[in-house]
């Protein structure tokens, strides 16, 4: 499969882009080689595409219950009793209705973390987007749930991957509330003899830094440490309550950090040391957590919450810049996952957005990047193409009608099952 795009603006040049199979072949202006498809880039701009390092892609369905409470009671009231019966096909309805909504607004890849991967997988398989799918580790503490964590962890990974080019199998591990010691310890060894990306949620609330200091007299990121779970392939979700020795662990490890400005505002968790930390040699990246804590997945808005929670967490107007939040939505994301994408450069892998110039959002156009960041929505996007293939083309997306409406016989499903639950809490 070829793909010719005619007089793109690419770097505030015009120019045309070969792709060749899954990467850009060619980058140069008049480029005359016959393509399978031609796309007239006129008054367009041709950008990276985004990269959702933490999402719970499933929690798509969830978004408007419960909403406006701190995350424990959020958690324990809304999202768990209804997670915990949610069926195989129910998560693939759901997955499908998120990576839609990721597709509209630009992003070609998300890290995810939840239940019934197999299902996941065969979503993102069919829809051409990419991801990072995780078992993820979760006993409560309870030896028996350990045990059965460990043999569906190499359940999984024995599984054949069915999209070895989008797909990337990780593990991760929920945090240290809800994890015991033993299945990190073990979760940490298996991801090394097999060469695993590890995602864990890390010191998001003051409160689970305080409770892993009254139980382990050490701090969320120590005890991580301790355990073997850091390294340049671990990404740490939320990272907000950090010290300075937390500080200096993250950066001697060199992992990969999610930021996660809606939910983590939403929530009341706190704000992300943006500056501070995108001067470590940590890699920052960015993640619009799960539908149910944000509400929706939209790396647009994440940049713009990234970019505004900087400035006042620092309370320097001057942090959080457009360039950087860009950078950390496309390139970074894509390099925490071992990608060469991320960028539009002759041989990256062939994933990007094409952009109208003629939007009212891009108007004028002095400079796009900080349009991108500050002023756009997802109707300036009128194309997304991933691994060389077009998955949304002039903003029409294959099977949307059918997803949604899938999606919306879901919801009715989830209002029943929220009822009884709620009858269930009250005996
Ligand atoms: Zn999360």
């Amino acid at each position: 499969m070829t793909i010719l795009i005619k007089n793109i603006l690419l770097n505030n040049q015009t120019t045309d882009i070969f792709i060749d199979g899954n990467t850009f072949s060619k980058i140069e202006p008049n480029i005359n080689i016959p393509a399978d498809t031609v796309i007239d880039g006129s008054r367009k701009a041709i950008l990276p595409a985004f990269y959702n390092t933490h999402t719970h892609a499933a929690m798509s369905v969830l978004k408007g219950l419960g909403d406006d409470k701190p995350l424990f009671d959020w958690l324990n009231q809304d999202i768990w009793p209804i997670e915990s019966l949610l069926s195989p096909d129910d998560i693939y309805d759901a997955t499908r209705l998120a990576i839609l909504e990721m597709i509209k607004t630009g992003t070609v890849f998300f890290s995810d973390m939840y239940w019934f991967m197999e299902k996941s997988i065969q979503a993102v398989c069919e829809m051409g987007i990419r991801a990072a799918v995780s078992l993820v580790q979760f006993d409560l503490f309870d030896e028996e749930a350990a045990r059965k964590k460990k043999e569906m962890a190499l359940d999984f990974y024995n599984q054949p991957n069915p999209c070895p080019e989008r797909i990337v199998k990780s593990i991760s591990c929920h945090a240290v509330y809800t994890v015991s010691e033993d299945l990190f310890k073990w979760t940490a060894e298996f991801a090394r003899k097999n060469d695993l990306f590890i995602h864990i949620h890390a010191s998001e609330t003051a409160k689970e830094v305080e409770d892993c200091f009254a139980k382990y007299g050490k701090s969320p990121i120590e005890k991580l440490e301790e355990w073997n779970l850091l390294g340049p392939k671990t990404i740490l979700a939320h990272a907000i309550h950090l010290s300075e020795k937390d500080i200096e662990i993250l950066n001697r490890h060199e992992v990969s950090l999610a930021t996660n400005p809606a939910s983590n505002m939403k929530l009341c968790s706190g704000l992300f040391k943006f500056e501070k930390l995108l001067k470590s040699h940590c890699n920052l990246t960015l993640g619009t957590d799960g539908s149910a804590s944000n509400n929706n997945l939209s790396m647009l808005e994440e940049m713009k919450l990234c970019s505004l929670a900087a400035k006042i967490e620092s309370m320097d107007a001057s942090a959080g810049k457009a360039q950087d939040i860009f950078r950390i939505a496309t390139r970074n994301g894509a390099q925490a996952f071992g990608l060469n994408a991320g960028i539009i450069e002759e041989k990256a892998l062939a994933d990007c957005i094409l952009v109208d110039l003629d939007n009212v959002f891009l108007t004028p156009d002095y400079n796009l990047i900080s349009n991108i960041v500050y002023a756009s929505d997802s109707s300036c996007i009128t194309d997304v193409l991933c691994n060389g293939q077009i998955l949304m083309r002039n903003r029409i997306i294959k099977d949307e009608k059918e997803i949604i409406k899938k999606a919306q016989k879901l919801s009715g499903k989830i209002r029943e099952l929220k009822k009884k639950a709620q009858e269930e809490q009250k005996k």
